[in-house]
This record gives C-alpha cells, structure tokens and sequence, in this order.
C-alpha cells in the first residue's frame, strides 16, 4: 500500500499529468493517465472522474489523489501539454465520456 502522497508524487514525477489545450479557444482540459483508463479532472470545480473522487467526497470529503496531481503538476510545472484545434473538441469530449 502506498499512501496518497506517494501516488501524488509517482503521477506528477511520471509526468501522467496531460493538459490538453484547445486552441484558438484556449479551452483546457486536465486529464491523468491511470492503470486501465484516461481520468478528466477539473481543478476549477474541483472535480474527477474516477470512482474514488465519489466516494472519498462522500466519506470523508476529499478528493481522490488526481486532483492534487494537477495542483502540484501545475505548481512544479511538470505536465505534457498536448495542443488540439477547437474543431477536435467535442469528438474528444464524446471520447473522454464514453471512457468513464
Ligand atoms: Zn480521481
């Protein structure tokens, strides 16, 4: 069992933090590459889409570890950046929801 710090710690320094960039938009979308499966987070309303978020919200109220991936992704600036053009948009957000 690793605790939550050293999974925080293992995604950012495996750089599994990917920030997709829609552009000329400069709409962003975070995503973390997991074990099985691509998971969105959304820093501004503080929401993921793994089932972990779900249930640490409901229990304890705290996120899953992804979360702060992205903040400390964000503050140690270690994240891929992968630029789209708008018209990818929805056909990559149709592909994120029928991931979950
Ligand atoms: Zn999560």
């Amino acid at each position: 069992m690793s605790t939550k710090q050293e999974k925080i710690n293992a995604v950012v320094t495996e750089r599994r933090v990917k920030l997709h960039r829609f552009n000329p938009s400069q709409r962003e979308i975070w995503t973390i590459v997991g074990k099985e499966k691509e998971h969105w987070i959304d820093p501004q309303s503080n929401f993921c889409s793994c089932s972990g978020y779900y249930f640490g919200m409901i229990k304890s109220n705290s996120p899953c570890y992804h979360l702060e991936s992205v903040f400390l992704a964000k503050k140690e600036n270690k994240f891929e950046i992968i630029e789209f053009n708008d018209d990818e948009y929805e056909s990559f957000i149709s592909g994120i929801v029928s991931d979950l």
